[in-house]
């Protein structure tokens, strides 16, 4: 696993830092995420993960945490962009921040666009996960595909299809839900399943 730069080109429409009371849930996840591993930390104080919201039902924008950030410690104002479009073709972004939108922003918004009902994606990395994913009969994609493409997002899509969480070969795990409640503790169901019944006290809900 390497270092996550962001790879398409995005367009800030305008710098500013987007304002919805539910960022205050992608904060909470982040947090849990962060005391699970889930979100492992590399260098320089970045974690390997994204978290998005989609904003309204029926529209495909969403709020989702900045590339370069560290979950370690509480999220700062300008930790989160609001993604409005992506264009797939020419690999481009459209958002609004003080920061770059996640890497993975492409992945979210193919995923929003595809899936209606869902409201929250969580992706994270884990070692835990990726080494268990077939004794928990969970779903992975078929091939490893470059971190931040659209290829990486036309795969998780072409094994998502009605599941809700999905594993990304030798990368990571994406979870999607209605909520982010849901889409969060899906995945630390998924980490007690692994480590129960011997050691079932391991994932910490905050
Ligand atoms: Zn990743």
């Amino acid at each position: 696993m390497s270092f996550h730069a962001v790879k398409f080109q995005t367009k800030i429409l305008y710098r500013a830092t987007p304002q919805d009371k539910r960022i205050d849930e992608i904060r909470k996840w982040a947090k849990i995420f962060h005391a699970n591993n889930l979100t492992p930390i590399i260098e320089s104080n970045i974690s390997c993960g994204n978290l998005s919201f989609r904003i309204n039902p029926g529209e495909n924008k969403f709020i989702i945490t900045c590339s370069q950030m560290g979950f370690n410690k509480e999220l700062s104002e300008d930790a989160f962009a609001q993604v409005f479009d992506c264009n797939f073709e020419q690999g481009v972004v459209f958002a609004l921040g003080e920061r770059e939108p996640s890497s993975e922003s492409m992945l979210h918004f193919a995923i929003y666009k595809s899936r209606p009902e869902v409201n929250a994606i969580f992706h994270g990395h884990s070692a835990k996960i990726l080494e268990n994913y077939s004794s928990l009969k969970l779903v992975e994609t078929v091939k490893e595909q470059p971190y931040g493409t659209p290829e990486l997002a036309f795969e998780v899509l072409d094994v998502l299809k009605d599941n809700n969480f999905v594993v990304m070969k030798n990368h990571g795990f994406v979870s999607v839900a209605e909520t982010m409640d849901e889409a969060g503790n899906g995945t630390l169901k998924i980490l007690f399943d692994i480590y129960s019944p011997s050691n079932s006290t391991s994932a910490k809900v905050l």
